[in-house]
């Protein structure tokens, strides 16, 4: 590996070459990363940075992988990760939690819950991380079966401190971050550390709400098996009101529908599931399909909630 040496000298985290990354997915799909890097702590990750830079190479930071397709050549490039404790920390300041940007949601309800502090219950059963959830603005409809008013973890965020991809640190307050349906302007930044603003709530409140996401998920999606959530955005109707993606597909007739290992879950039309040892290829098949078959029927062109590296 010829930069890899090079790359050796100036990081003190884990540097591994040709991580296979299904591993690290969701999916459970797609080829290697050529280098596989854990930045020890934040100079480490300027270190990245600065040599990514220099060296013109491509590379992008992996949260939990819960919205992520991996090709299956894999990743020709530097994928980041940050697991390393620095980036783990998690603390609560008064009604307010700052957390690292590698720190997973279920960590981050169940430390809310332990200090009583509620507002983050909806992110119950999304299988991400600060960095990842805040980057794709994830979100659910709020008491689901009652209404259908969505919230998202960008409603909760004070500030976020993020590090350009030039190496500057910097602190984004609420008013310089945009937050909208599945959509950030934190894309272009790594996310170190967000401060979440939470409220006082009773434990068993809060564990009451949890258990009501959670059991509506175990009803609603495909918890079991590998797949990375909504593949698609619910689209806007002319009228600019939502519309729900698994509703055309399911309208369209296209559960259950296969390609190779890739198959439209039977339980809610927009996951694609990895049922028998999918190829990359296999799941962009059937994405082409189910948006050339809802355009025919419906004339409405899905757009893709999930990543694909
Ligand atoms: C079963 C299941 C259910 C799901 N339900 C929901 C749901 O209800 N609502 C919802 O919104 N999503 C849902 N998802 C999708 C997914 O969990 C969310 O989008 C999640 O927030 C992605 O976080 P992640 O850490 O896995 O990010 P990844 O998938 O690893 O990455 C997603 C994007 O974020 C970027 N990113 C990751 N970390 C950082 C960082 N530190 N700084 C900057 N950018 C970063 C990546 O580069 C990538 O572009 C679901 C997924 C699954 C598998």
């Amino acid at each position: 590996m010829n930069y890899c040496k090079d790359l050796r000298k100036v990081v003190k985290g884990k540097i591994v070459l040709d991580e296979p990354l299904k591993g690290h997915t969701t999916f459970r799909i797609g080829g290697p990363a050529k280098v596989w890097v854990e930045p020890y702590d934040v100079e480490d990750l300027k270190n990245i940075l600065k040599f990514v830079k220099k060296n013109k190479i491509s590379f992008f930071v992996i949260g939990e992988g819960s919205n992520l397709l991996v090709k299956d050549e894999g990743f020709n490039g530097i994928v980041i990760k940050l697991s390393s404790d620095y980036f783990n920390k998690i603390k609560s300041n008064n009604t307010c939690i700052i957390a690292g940007g590698g720190v997973k949601l279920s960590k981050l309800i169940d430390f809310a819950k332990r200090h009583s502090l509620g507002g983050c219950e909806f992110l119950s059963g999304i299988p991400g991380s600060i960095g990842g959830a805040l980057a794709m603005n994830a979100g659910t409809r709020i008491n689901s079966v009652i209404n259908n008013q969505y919230q998202s973890i960008g409603d909760l965020v004070k500030e976020v401190e993020v590090i350009d991809f030039n190496g500057n640190r910097k602190i984004l307050k609420a008013r310089q971050l945009k937050f909208a349906y599945r959509s950030s302007n934190l894309l272009k930044y790594i996310i170190l550390f967000a401060k979440l603003n939470l409220k006082p709530r009773a434990r068993a409140e809060i564990e009451n709400e949890i258990t009501d996401y959670l059991s509506y998920r175990k009803r609603t999606q495909d918890s079991n098996w590998r797949n990375a959530g909504c593949v698609f955005k619910n689209p806007l109707s002319p009228s600019d009101k939502l519309l729900s993606a698994g509703y055309l597909i399911d309208a369209c007739g296209l559960k259950k529908h296969r390609m190779g290992g890739a198959v439209v879950s039977s339980k809610h039309a927009n996951f694609i599931i990895n049922d028998k040892n999918a190829k990359a290829r296999d799941v962009t098949n059937l994405i082409k399909y189910i948006k050339k078959v809802v355009k025919d029927e419906f004339d409405v062109e899905l757009a893709l909630e999930l990543k694909i590296v």
